[in-house]
């Protein structure tokens, strides 16, 4: 099993799609394991953007990222990193398919309204930035005798 994080962006949340996003997870079988609705700071953008320093639209990016409220999720199940990856669409919604959470909800790069871990490294990197240990919930769904052989 593998863990990834995913959030919804600022302008996700503002546009009420949490529902709707946290709704594709769930049917497609993965289990939230950990979940909290907070305001980011731009430090804590920059640090969990750390990669994208050198880019043009990196402080862009950290003031959009910090300028409202953002749904933190642990998401865990087979495959996971991919298979959420596949889930959210290109970065770009332009080149994202319809059936994707960018192709279907949104239009524009800088306002993509989700993000998601792109590699396993990376994703055990976040989850550590955005939660402590303490804030994760064991327990057992009753789906998982029947999404896996
Ligand atoms: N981004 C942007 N302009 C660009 C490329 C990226 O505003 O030309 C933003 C966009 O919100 C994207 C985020 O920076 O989701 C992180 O970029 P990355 O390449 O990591 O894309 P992601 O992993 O989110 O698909
Ligand atoms: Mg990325």
């Amino acid at each position: 099993m593998e863990r990834t994080f995913i959030a919804v962006k600022p302008d996700g949340v503002q546009r009420g799609l949490c529902g709707e996003i946290m709704k594709r997870f769930e049917h497609r079988g993965f289990k939230l394991v950990a979940a909290k609705f907070v305001q980011a700071s731009e430090d804590h953008m920059k640090k969990h953007y750390l990669d994208l320093k050198d880019k043009p639209f990196y402080a862009g990016l950290c003031k959009y990222m910090s300028a409202g409220p953002i749904f933190a999720m642990v998401w865990e199940g087979q495959n996971m990193v991919k298979l959420g990856r596949m889930m959210l669409g290109e970065t770009n919604p332009a080149d994202s398919k319809p059936g994707t959470i960018r192709g279907d909800l949104c239009v524009n790069i800088g306002r993509n309204i989700v993000h998601g871990s792109d590699t396993l490294e990376n994703a055990k990197m976040e989850v550590d930035l955005w939660f402590k240990a303490e804030e994760f919930v064991t327990y057992t769904s009753c789906e998982q005798a029947w999404l896996y052989e």
